[in-house]
């Protein structure tokens, strides 16, 4: 079975954000309170704790605009975190919720049809490796199964 590594926000993103750098949408994020409950940072993967300073922003988890290039909403911790490491492990985050949205993208960046399905926490790394078995899958991302927010994506380890 193929080995999958879960990516998450690249820190250099991640930094360009806390030094007050604009979103995909070229406007500067937004800062707000955690007040608990449901808030994943894309960069540590973990819940950003209540009392604690959040942003939100746009995000294009892609190299360019085009029209399969998804940008949505994600948070991110206010004050610099340390990114989850590359590995094959399903952030513990994750297995906290029920499911998630898998969808498999092409070289090209766009979607590979036939590929998406809402899979349960537990099962992501299965089924994204099942998912590789395409040729023409290059990556998958995790997205929320409910608000389709941007997750993380899972490459071939
Ligand atoms: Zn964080």
């Amino acid at each position: 079975m193929t080995e999958v590594c879960f990516f998450s926000m690249p820190s250099a993103e991640a930094e360009a954000y806390w030094a007050g750098g604009p979103d995909a949408n070229g406007q500067k994020p937004e800062v707000h309170i955690s007040q608990g409950g449901s808030v994943p940072c894309r960069h540590c993967q973990q819940d950003v704790a209540e009392g604690e300073p959040y942003l939100i922003l746009a995000y294009r988890p892609f190299p360019e605009a085009q029209p399969y290039a998804e940008t949505g909403p994600i948070f991110l911790h206010a004050e610099p975190c340390a990114r989850y490491p590359e590995s094959g492990r399903t952030p513990r985050m994750f297995l906290k919720r029920e499911s998630y949205l898998l969808k498999g993208y092409g070289a090209d960046d766009r979607i590979v049809y036939g590929t998406g399905q809402i899979v349960p926490s537990q099962n992501m790394a299965g089924v994204a490796a099942k998912i590789f078995e395409r040729d023409d899958v290059r990556y998958v991302h995790v997205r929320s199964s409910l608000n389709n927010c941007f997750s993380c994506r899972i490459d071939r380890a």
